[in-house]
């Protein structure tokens, strides 16, 4: 089975220090709203919300 990147790369930044944390792919298709994960934050030292940047 042929690996296929049809899906776009995403970064993740943390809401407080802006640094990016997360990377994540995701289909077009279901592109229309900004994706947001509450993920641990090695900067901040805890669990911070993290937006989807471009
Ligand atoms: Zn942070």
């Amino acid at each position: 089975m042929a690996t296929k990147y049809k899906e776009k790369l995403i970064k993740f930044e943390c809401s407080i220090c802006k640094r990016i944390n997360y990377f994540s792919q995701k289909n077009k298709k279901l592109n229309k709203e900004r994706l947001e994960l509450k993920k641990y934050c090695k900067w901040c030292k805890k669990h911070m919300l993290h937006k989807e940047t471009k």
